[in-house]
C-alpha cells in the first residue's frame, strides 16, 4: 500500500492548472493519483486535459460536465446555467469520438480499502446534488460504508462529519477518525470557488489517518487566454483570478 494518495477533481479543461498540480504531486514523489471527475467544461483545453489524464493512467470517475459533454444532460437539464451549457456545446464539438466515448464509460464511484469516492454524493449520484450543508450531507452518509469518502463538485475544500452540525474549517490538514464517517471535498484544480485562486488538490495519508489540502500557483493568464482563444465567455476567464 502506498503511504500517500493524491486526489484531483474539477479540472474543467484548465491545462495550466492540471500541469502545475501534476508537477507538484510528482515533486512529492506521490505515484498513486485518482481523479474525481469534471475533467472538461468551463475551460479552453478539454482535449489536452483528457489526453494528459489518460497518458498518466490516472483512474477517473465521471462528473456532471463529463456526462454532459457526451451529450447526456440527464434529468437536471433545466438546472444547468446558460454559460455552462454554451461551453458544453463547444466542448462536445471539440472532442473526438474516442474522447467522448472515454468520458461516457467512466465509472460513477470508486471503492478501495482506504476510501470511497464519488463526484457529487453517494445518494443518487447522477442527480448531481451539492454537499453544501449538513442536511445534504445527511442524505449522503447512509450510503457511505467506509469511514472516508472523497468528493468534488462544489469546488470548495470541505470536511463533513456524520452527526455534526457544521463542516469544519479547512486550513491545511484534518484527521480521519476510523470510528466515524467523514466526507472530504478535495477542492478544484481548475476553477476554485473559495476565494483562493490557486489550484487545489488533496493528499490522503492512510498510515497517518490524515488528509491535507494542497494549494498550487499556476499560470492563470495562460488558462484565461485558452478560454479567450476558444471564444468562450470572458467571465469564465475573469473568475479564475478571483477564485470564485
Ligand atoms: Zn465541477
Amino acid at each position: 500500500m502506498n503511504s500517500e494518495i493524491a486526489f484531483i477533481s474539477d479540472i474543467h479543461a484548465n491545462l495550466q492548472a492540471l500541469e502545475a498540480v501534476l508537477a507538484d504531486i510528482k515533486n512529492q514523489e506521490i505515484t498513486e493519483i485518482y481523479c474525481l471527475g469534471d475533467v472538461v467544461g468551463y475551460g479552453g483545453n478539454p482535449r489536452e486535459c483528457i489526453d494528459l489524464i489518460r497518458a498518466c493512467g490516472i483512474p477517473c470517475i465521471q462528473g456532471n460536465h463529463d456526462a454532459m459533454a457526451t451529450g447526456d444532460f440527464g434529468t437536471r437539464e433545466r438546472d444547468i446555467n446558460p454559460k455552462a451549457r454554451l461551453v458544453i456545446e463547444w466542448t462536445y464539438k471539440a472532442l473526438s469520438f474516442d474522447q467522448r466515448s472515454w468520458l461516457a464509460e467512466l465509472p460513477m464511484t470508486f471503492e478501495r480499502p482506504e476510501f470511497q469516492a464519488v463526484h457529487a454524493m453517494l445518494y443518487e449520484p447522477t442527480e448531481w446534488r451539492y454537499v453544501l450543508n449538513q442536511e445534504l450531507a445527511e442524505l449522503h452518509f447512509p450510503r457511505q460504508t467506509h469511514p472516508l469518502c472523497l468528493i468534488g463538485h462544489t469546488h470548495q475544500p470541505a470536511y463533513w462529519v456524520d452527526g455534526e452540525f457544521e463542516s469544519r474549517a479547512i486550513t491545511g490538514r484534518a484527521s480521519i477518525d476510523l470510528q466515524r464517517k467523514q466526507v472530504v471535498n478535495v477542492g478544484s484544480v481548475g476553477q476554485p470557488r473559495d476565494r483562493d485562486p490557486r489550484a487545489c488538490y488533496t493528499i490522503l495519508r492512510p498510515d497517518l489517518n490524515e488528509v491535507q489540502w494542497q494549494r498550487v500557483n499556476y499560470n492563470i493568464t495562460g488558462a484565461q487566454y485558452a478560454i479567450e482563444d476558444a471564444g468562450l465567455p470572458f467571465s469564465l476567464a475573469e473568475r479564475l483570478q478571483q477564485g470564485r
